[in-house]
């Protein structure tokens, strides 16, 4: 049985620790905040103090922290501990520079480093339906693989480490636009004297339509913003896009347009709620 450990089990990392479990790995789950990798216990993971204990006999190390900096932080922070050829899967959203970054600290501590970001939010991590946008040596896929397997059911190899992350924040890029575009049309929907459900309806099951503008749409309608993507991450990932543009001499001007909604989103307090919050700053 491969042993993994799972460093980070937020809305994220506790479903795809999950389905790890489901598919036979043995799993060594830490969390900062204790509370949130305690379910996993109930399931046969072993829940570790710290990340140095989590990382014991483990032979994959996959990270799904919020952020750069925090990657940075656990990993550093496992020193000597690791080596021996261990598989590093780096999976949470951390831009272009930190994805480079990684690979020299992978290389410093003796790890096979595979920045493999993902796409896809609480439901399809749940699912274990999770597009995992895959970068990384070509010997490290056969390793790669069952893990995969087990939290997506897609995996797109897209070229050495760090292309993954390019790639997600491409994605990511379309799907703020989207968001922010659903906020935006729904609300000047209601400002004409419309019944802003007539956009959602006119464009359902047509070329104009996207699950994404369907649910995100229905949830600011409904006023209801249980977290599934937090605003809070949404902001750091408009930021990560215009960073990248801004280093590859990319003229970007409606990415910072978006970044300026969920900037002022963040601002009045909505930072905890998922990203289709953006359409209150429309309210007025
Ligand atoms: P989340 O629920 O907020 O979880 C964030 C995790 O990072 C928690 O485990 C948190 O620990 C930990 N963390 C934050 N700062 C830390 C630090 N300095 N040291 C140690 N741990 C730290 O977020 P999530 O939605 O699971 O997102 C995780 C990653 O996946 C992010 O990079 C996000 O952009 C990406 N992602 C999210 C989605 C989505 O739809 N949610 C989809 C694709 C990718 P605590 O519990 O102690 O706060």
């Amino acid at each position: 049985m491969t042993t993994i450990a799972v460093l980070g089990t937020g809305i994220m990392g506790l479903p795809m620790a999950a389905n790890l479990l489901d598919a036979g790995f043995s799993v060594r789950a830490w969390n900062r905040t204790p509370a949130r990798a305690r379910p996993l216990a109930d399931r046969g993971a072993v829940v570790a103090a710290t990340p140095s204990e989590a990382v014991l006999g483990a032979e994959t190390v996959l990270t799904m922290l919020s952020d750069g900096p925090a990657v940075r932080e656990v990993m550093l922070g496992l020193g000597a501990e690791l080596g021996g050829g261990r598989l590093w899967i780096q999976a949470s959203t951390v831009g272009t520079a930190y994805a480079d970054e990684f690979a020299g600290l992978a290389a410093a501590q003796g790890l096979t480093y595979v920045d493999s970001p993902v796409l896809g939010t609480r439901q399809p991590a749940e699912q274990g339906a999770l597009v995992v946008l895959a970068s990384g040596p070509d010997q490290a896929r056969e390793r790669c693989a069952p893990v995969f397997d087990a939290i997506g059911s897609r995996t797109l190899w897209v070229g050495p480490a760090g292309a993954g992350s390019r790639l997600k924040l491409v994605l990511n890029s379309w799907l703020e636009t989207l968001t922010v575009g659903t906020a935006e049309a729904l609300s000047l929907a209601a400002a004409l004297g419309l019944d802003p459900h007539l956009f959602l309806d006119t464009i359902r099951g047509g070329g104009l339509d996207a699950g994404y503008v369907q649910g995100k749409g229905a949830a600011m309608l409904a006023g209801e913003f249980p977290p599934s993507f937090p605003l809070s991450l949404a902001v750091k990932d408009a930021r990560l896009v215009g960073e990248a543009a801004a280093a590859a001499g990319q003229p970007a001007p409606l990415a910072a347009a978006v970044r300026a909604r969920y900037e002022q989103a963040l601002a009045e307090g909505h930072g905890a709620a998922d990203m289709a919050a953006v359409y209150r700053t429309y309210r007025n």
